[in-house]
């Protein structure tokens, strides 16, 4: 399940509804791909196999530049990656990114634990996740959740993983299964009172699952911002050391960091520094404690996106729910002006 093209081979296998595109890796011949291209329909984007963080993907708008973003995106995936495969897939215009939390044990038994939107994204890297997704029916939600346990007793899958899809005019489309835990974890945990960590731990030591699929059950809303160490507008990284480090606290607030005041951020790795969680009855009461909890937190020394995440909180489209994976990217341009 961590080769992109042969997750979608089996998820297609499995009866799980897939973003139209090649039938597996893209070919050497220019005139196959431009084939295959034109049954897909443009726009279409060129995706690495063995990709990851958002990295590995090219968007291509015309058959005149598709060939050579192929060649590219190959070449990129051969050093970043060490595989040069690449697929296709039909680019989706105005989707949101909705994904399902599961976990199995050995025994074959699989359960869900309800879906997460993280469409609030820049660059196709996360920046803000929730549970529920706001304004998805939940009869849609369980026929892809039961979908995607049936997938995963159908490959022998053990552990905690996510199905991500791309969800377009009420249709799912899968796009790729992490088979890990995610950074985005803790949203699920709050609403499910799951321990996703403890419970992956207990399958991998060969436990059966300690609950079934109809002891799951919803409560509120969560919502989590990465905190990374970062120009909050220009994104370029503020590695050094954190002066003064504040984190907030109170019911229904949580932090999940290492960092503390003296703690020097290296630049050698990823800018995230720190997830800030909130929950709440309703999704209101969840960004009302997620603006005051921003408020709270105190990161001096260095540069965050602490004060972007401030701005989104109070944003009109964020808080009416169901904005779509280029609302950030949008929102940040508009910004500019
Ligand atoms: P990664 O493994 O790098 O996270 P994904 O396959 O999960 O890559 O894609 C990451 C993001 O890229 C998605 O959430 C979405 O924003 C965008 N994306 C991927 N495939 C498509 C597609 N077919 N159409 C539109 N956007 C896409």
């Amino acid at each position: 399940m961590g080769d992109k093209v042969s997750a979608k081979q089996s998820m297609i296998r499995a009866g799980v509804p897939c973003v139209p595109g090649s039938d597996g890796e893209l070919p050497d011949d220019p005139v196959a791909i431009r084939r295959i291209a034109r049954s897909v329909g443009y726009p279409v984007i060129i995706k690495a196999a063995g990709g990851g963080g958002g990295r590995g993907m090219r968007v291509v708008h015309t058959e005149a530049a598709l060939v050579n973003a192929v060649q590219m995106t190959k070449a990129e995936a051969e050093t970043a990656f060490g595989n040069p495969a690449v697929y296709m897939e039909k680019f989706l215009q105005n989707p949101r990114h909705i994904e399902i939390q599961v976990i199995a044990d050995k025994f074959k038994n699989a359960v869900y634990l309800g879906e997460r939107d993280c469409s609030m994204q820049r660059r196709h890297q996360k920046v803000i996740e929730e549970a529920p997704a706001p304004g998805i029916p939940r009869k849609l939600i369980e026929k892809i959740g039961e979908r995607c346990v049936a997938a995963c007793k159908k490959i022998g899958y053990r552990g905690a993983g996510t199905f991500e899809f791309l969800y377009e005019n009420g249709e799912f489309y899968f796009i790729e299964m992490n088979t890990r835990v995610q950074v985005e974890h803790p949203v699920t945990e709050w609403i499910t009172g799951v321990d996703i960590v403890k419970t992956q731990i207990m399958v991998a030591a060969g436990e059966k699952l300690p609950f079934t699929q109809r002891q799951i059950e919803i409560h509120g809303h969560a919502i989590e911002c990465r905190i990374n160490a970062e120009d909050p507008y220009k994104f370029i990284p503020s590695p050094g050391r954190i002066t003064m480090w504040h984190a907030p606290g109170g019911p229904g607030v949580r932090v999940d960091s290492h960092v503390y005041t003296n703690y020097f951020v290296p630049p050698n790795y990823d800018s995230m520094i720190g997830k800030l969680i909130v929950h709440g009855d309703t999704r209101e009461e969840a960004i009302a404690r997620m603006r005051t909890a921003l408020l709270e937190t105190v990161v001096e020394g260095i540069n965050t996106n602490v004060p972007l995440h401030r701005e989104l909180m109070v944003d009109a489209k964020f808080n009416a729910g169901g904005t779509n994976i280029h609302y950030l990217e949008q929102w940040l341009e508009e910004r500019k002006r």
